[in-house]
């Protein structure tokens, strides 16, 4: 019965020819796979087959990503100014879009979407919420989701949670993330109350007092940033808290690079068998990444496409090429502020042309993110240095200096990198450059004194929000 519901889910996505999905539908297949898995321990054999997330044949692939953007394009060319103008430009008719017209349309970039934000707002949809980008550089961006949107996202989300058995009924999760991350807090929480799990959303807190949550609350699934993942892992250290304490089966992360020091440190004190390491980006909801265990990062394929552009060229990137992610969300999946290829800037590498052999093979995979594109070091030719080399050497450091905190920059075609004197406590200057040498960095390396730490490198886990009463503190406090 359930699996006869997934299909006829799929049929209805794949039929959609510019509707809106049936959310009320969705949350009844929901309430059967709940059901199911009460009764039968897991859900039916191959039901995330039958969901689609995976998609072997390159041509039913072209055929899904060419139906996706037309219907997109030729909504957006009726509803949303900005785009209406954009496709007038290009002289690309929306009706017979396909994939060869991409080119065609210009990136967006988030000064775009700062500057005018009206125009991106389609006509034939109220506004219901607004989120605002919440990373750390910058000048946050706004976009206005629908009702509709914060339906269909939490049910499609709580569906393949509970078919990937990372959510069940009865899991109580943490989430600390920025309280002013509006759509990721909602969203997480109707996604809870869908599956039948308990929420609680405590923010950016002192971690000692997240800490002490995991273990009072019997938490089982944690949703984080790696910089406050690497807090609390300090913090449970420090106190003597470890996996005999917790009830945790399931760590999650996203937003910034999480280094494989880190994810080991966070699997070792919080008894978990792996972090997992999701890509999204506010801009670019609901399309999003996961990493496999060969550590590609692999992009959906339903709700949208992810291309990645040379960061000069603004061409397809070729293989062992640096890239920029752009991304197209398709209706019926994002209606009330769209984007068409939104220019991330995040920074990652096309894989070598050979086929891919991991458990997503069947979706296109790139390297993890690597840092943003303007973090990005150029000291000549073939000679960048991202930051995620830089973040996985210092966090490989003997001294656990988590989560890592430097300043780079390039003068005279050397790379400078700045650390502050607790990440190479006791390790004697010649030791720490050896250190960076063997991660195959060829940087100078300065050492600067603690109280420099505010003006190094800024983390998610950095934006505390404080409250009387309590162990709270300030930042830097
Ligand atoms: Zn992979």
């Amino acid at each position: 019965m359930f699996e006869s519901g997934i299909r006829q889910l799929r049929m209805a996505i794949s039929m959609a020819a510019g509707r809106r999905l049936d959310t009320a539908n969705i949350g009844r297949l929901i309430h059967d796979l709940v059901a199911t898995v009460a009764e039968f321990g897991e859900p039916g054999a191959d039901a995330e087959e039958v969901l689609g997330s995976s998609m072997a044949d390159p041509k039913s692939l072209q055929e899904l990503t060419s139906r996706g953007l037309r219907r997109t394009a030729r909504r957006l060319a009726a509803q949303s100014a900005f785009y209406a103008r954009r496709f007038a430009a290009a002289d690309v008719g929306t009706d017979k879009f396909a994939l060869a017209d991409l080119r065609a349309i210009p990136v967006t970039t988030k000064r775009d979407l700062i500057e005018r934000a009206g125009d991106f707002r389609c006509a034939d949809v109220p506004a219901h919420l607004v989120t605002r980008t919440t990373g750390t550089t910058g000048r946050p961006a706004e976009v206005w989701l629908s009702r509709y949107e914060m339906e269909l996202w939490p049910a499609l989300a709580a569906l393949s949670s509970l078919l990937q058995d990372a959510l069940r009924s009865g899991d109580v999760m943490q989430v600390n993330m920025n309280s002013r991350a509006i759509a990721a807090n909602h969203l997480t929480a109707a996604t809870c109350r869908l599956a039948g799990a308990a929420c609680k959303l405590d923010g950016i807190v002192a971690p000692e007092e997240a800490v002490a949550s995991l273990v009072d609350a019997r938490v089982t699934v944690l949703s984080t940033y790696p910089s406050y993942l690497a807090e609390l892992v300090t913090a449970a250290r420090r106190l003597g808290v470890g996996p005999g304490d917790l009830s945790l089966r399931r760590v999650t992360v996203g937003g910034e690079v999480l280094s494989p020091s880190l994810a080991t440190a966070g699997c070792q004190t919080l008894g978990v068998p792996h972090i997992d390491d999701v890509y999204s980006i506010t801009e670019a909801i609901p399309v999003a990444g996961r990493a496999c265990g060969h550590g590609h990062l692999h992009h959906d394929v339903n709700q949208g496409l992810t291309e990645v552009l040379g960061l000069a060229s603004s061409e397809p990137a070729a293989p062992g090429e640096l890239g920029t992610l752009v991304i197209t969300p398709f209706f019926p999946y994002r209606d009330c502020m769209p984007v068409f290829r939104y220019d991330t800037r995040d920074l990652v590498r096309c894989l070598p042309s050979e086929p891919l052999s991991c458990e997503l093979a069947g979706l296109p995979a790139t390297s993890q993110v690597l840092g943003k594109a303007e973090d990005l070091l150029c000291a000549g030719p073939a000679r960048e240095v991202t930051p995620r080399q830089l973040i996985d050497a210092i966090e490989a450091l003997p001294t656990q200096p988590w989560p890592a905190r430097y300043r780079a920059d390039v003068r005279d075609g050397r790379i400078q990198l700045a650390v502050p004197a607790a990440a190479v406590n006791g390790l004697g200057e010649g030791v720490a450059r050896r250190h960076f040498a063997d991660a195959g960095l060829d940087i100078d390396l300065a050492i600067v004194a603690d109280d420099l730490l505010p003006s190094l490198r800024r983390t998610r886990g950095d934006l505390r929000e404080a409250s009387f009463g309590g162990q709270q503190t300030l930042v830097g406090a």
